[in-house]
């Protein structure tokens, strides 16, 4: 899923439309939908996921937008932000787990520039998140 929008998406406004996704459904072996993800890319277009939790495998609502983004042919992300509700409909931030900032550096490397939102007002960079992301150290 993905729409225009304007180059001043806020941190707040990709909060909610993360949130805005997020319709949770029970399957048989697992959960879809209770965590939303929306994400800015370099062209600042919106891309929207929501997480699959079944018993087959499970992704992640990360994954799910990312996976919109390169189906248009992008693959650097400015901001990102997951969202997940509890039953009881409180909603809280979530981090990008490790898989997932690892598919954000394989996207392309620069990524590791890309704001993850933690809080309207508290974003942090892949690069603090990952910061042995690197071969390195090469031994002889
Ligand atoms: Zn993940």
């Amino acid at each position: 899923m993905e729409f225009k929008s304007g180059k001043k998406m806020t941190n707040t406004e990709l909060i909610h439309k993360a949130t805005s996704i997020i319709k949770i459904k029970k399957t048989k072996n697992g959960l879809i939908g209770d965590v939303g993800c929306a994400l800015l890319s370099e062209k600042n277009e919106v891309y929207l996921g929501v997480c699959a939790d079944i018993g087959s495998n499970t992704f992640c609502a990360e994954q799910m937008a990312i996976g919109s983004m390169i189906t248009k042919g992008e693959y650097k992300i400015k901001k990102i932000v997951a969202v997940w509700k509890d039953k009881d409909n409180n909603s809280f931030i979530l981090s990008p787990c490790g898989n997932c900032r690892q598919f954000m550096l394989e996207t392309d490397h620069e990524n590791l520039n890309t704001e993850i939102i933690l809080d309207k007002n508290k974003t942090v960079l892949l690069k603090e998140l990952l910061p042995y992301h690197d071969w390195w150290n090469r031994q002889k």
